[in-house]
């Protein structure tokens, strides 16, 4: 049987940077399930559809093909057999997929798509739903959070580190806006299920956090 392990939690906790690190400690496969709502959200982007068109994305799904691929390591998203890695990280993209993520069949096709990578392999899963409903009986689950001004703070850096043009207090209120949505959507709401360990990466370190999740599951799985 494989091992599993889910991470969850709100935007910009540093799931991935986190999830990441440890697959290869460990030798795991990183799943990053944002991802596929990203390219989902892409291609209802490139259809110009609305977000608010439940209809519209519903028949949609029946159209989208989205594959996984891993080069070096690092996950590539397939939209219908395009590698979208590339473009899914636009923050239009996200919102897109905030938004559409609500929608019980664009939900339905990626969590099938989720539950077989993680039948077969030792994964580290990322999302909001991985430990409440994709991997119910995953052997370890994290809940990943920290405050929302350190999220802000951490996606101001990094933007200005870009170059980019960016507000903090737009950063702050656009992740709040997120973390309510991702919460209070009807199907899979983000949330800590009952056996998730909390991790509060406020005052942590990127290698801190590594490497108390990594304690966590040795103490599980050892
Ligand atoms: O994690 P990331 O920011 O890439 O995810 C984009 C959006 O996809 C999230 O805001 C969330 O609404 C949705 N998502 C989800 N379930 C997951 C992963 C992501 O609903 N397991």
């Amino acid at each position: 049987m494989s091992i599993n392990i889910a991470v969850d939690g709100p935007a910009g906790a540093g799931k991935s940077t986190i999830a990441k690190k440890l697959a290869k400690e460990l030798a795991f496969v990183y799943v990053d399930t944002g991802a596929m709502y990203r390219a989902m959200a892409l291609y209802f982007l490139n259809q110009k559809i609305a977000s608010d068109d439940e209809a519209a994305i519903s028949a949609a799904c029946a159209d989208v093909e989205i594959t996984i691929r891993y080069e070096n390591g690092e996950q590539q998203v397939l939209l219908n057999g395009e590698n979208v890695n590339g473009q899914i990280r636009r923050e239009e993209v996200g919102n897109m997929a905030s938004a559409t993520s609500v929608y019980p069949e664009v939900r339905k096709k990626l969590v099938e798509l989720q539950k077989a990578l993680a039948a077969k392999t030792d994964v580290i899963m990322d999302g909001r739903d991985i430990g409440t409903c994709v991997l119910p009986d995953a052997q370890v689950k994290i809940y990943l959070t920290a405050s929302v001004e350190t999220r802000a703070k951490r996606r101001f850096d990094e933007l200005q580190e870009k170059g980019a043009d960016c507000n903090l207090e737009e950063i702050k209120a656009d992740i709040a806006d997120r973390d309510y949505r991702d919460m209070h959507r009807e199907i899979s709401p983000l949330k800590q299920a009952d056996d998730a360990v909390l991790v509060d990466s406020s005052e942590m370190t990127i290698d801190e956090v590594v490497t108390a999740i990594r304690k966590i599951y040795e103490e599980k799985c050892r």
